[in-house]
């Protein structure tokens, strides 16, 4: 009897199995089509400057699937697995045209960070997709931002080099995403060339409870302020995380307390431009 229910158990574990992977396979077809039926959108969501005020200074553009049966599905699910089919590398050159399309409307003043996959940053191709929707936008080269995490430049020290700097020459700025939750998070700063670090939110989460994340916060802003890198925290949830942020010296920050991700209103752009008038 007890034996015939574990059988019955694995049986069923099995076919959660079977059922996980015919899922997955599904979803790897569904995401083949997905550009093609305009399944997919950007969000966006604002960057501010913690420096004297809270001004806008750029945004972050982050991808959205809205699957036809499924419904929305998390960037943290597909992306991964458009990663290993390397069909992230078709999807990540859309998200840089869409990107700049939306820079394009925006003032000159503001910035667009779009996040470039590991695999992404190793293809052949990115740099041309870079040209390509630098040049069918017109924006200027030094408003787009390419975020880079740290696994994206872990390996071949040299072939990285290259790639950043031929971005460079491009005029593109570049990120590191996630900081703090890669590896040789040092060496990076010390050898890549970095316009911005993008402090990971786990740190921000904790830095008011968290003595050792303070003390690694603070840090960091000295760090960055002689290497003269921007340094942004990502993950503000909270009034008091901000003015924590802003006292310590942050220079910019992003977070549900500052703005969730979404469209850019009509509205938004309205006040920016009276702003910047
Ligand atoms: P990320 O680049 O670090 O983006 C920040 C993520 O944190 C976003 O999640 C954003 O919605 C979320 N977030 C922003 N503010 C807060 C906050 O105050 N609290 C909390 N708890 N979360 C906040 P999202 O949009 O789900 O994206 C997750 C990740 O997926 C991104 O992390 C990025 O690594 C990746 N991703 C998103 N869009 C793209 C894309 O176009 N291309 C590639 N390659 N990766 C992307
Ligand atoms: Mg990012
Ligand atoms: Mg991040
Ligand atoms: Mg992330």
């Amino acid at each position: 009897e007890s034996k015939r229910r574990g059988g019955d158990r694995l049986s069923r574990y099995c076919l959660g199995m079977v059922e996980k992977i015919a899922a997955r396979a599904q979803l790897e077809v569904d995401l083949r089509v997905a550009i093609a039926r305009g399944e997919f959108h950007l969000v966006y969501q604002p960057v501010h400057s913690l420096k004297h005020d809270d001004r806008l200074i750029g945004y972050e553009a982050l991808l959205r699937w809205q699957h036809p049966v499924l419904g929305p599905i998390s960037p943290a699910q597909f992306i991964p697995l458009a990663e290993e089919t390397g069909q992230i590398v078709e999807i990540g050159a859309w998200v840089l045209e869409e990107a700049c399309r939306q820079a394009a409307k925006l003032p000159a003043e503001l910035y667009m960070a779009v996040n470039i996959s590991a695999v992404q940053f190793h293809s052949p191709r990115l740099l041309s997709h870079l040209t390509r929707a630098l040049a069918e936008s017109n924006v200027a080269p030094h408003r787009l931002e390419v975020e880079l995490t740290e696994t994206a430049i872990a390996e071949d020290g040299k072939h990285i080099a290259m790639v950043l700097n031929a971005m460079r020459a491009l005029g593109v700025s570049i990120a590191m995403d996630d900081f703090g939750t890669g590896y040789s998070s040092l060496a990076h700063l010390r050898d890549m060339p970095l316009d911005r670090i993008k402090i990971d939110r786990s740190f921000v989460a904790t830095a008011e409870t968290d003595k050792p994340s303070m003390a690694i916060l603070r840090g960091l802003m000295m760090i960055a302020r002689e290497l003269n890198i921007s340094i942004l925290a990502e993950g503000i949830e909270s009034a008091s995380q901000l003015e924590l942020l802003r006292r310590i010296g942050c220079d910019a920050g992003q977070g549900y307390f500052l703005g969730r991700p979404g469209p850019i209103a009509a509205a938004d752009k309205e006040t920016c431009l009276a702003a910047t008038a």
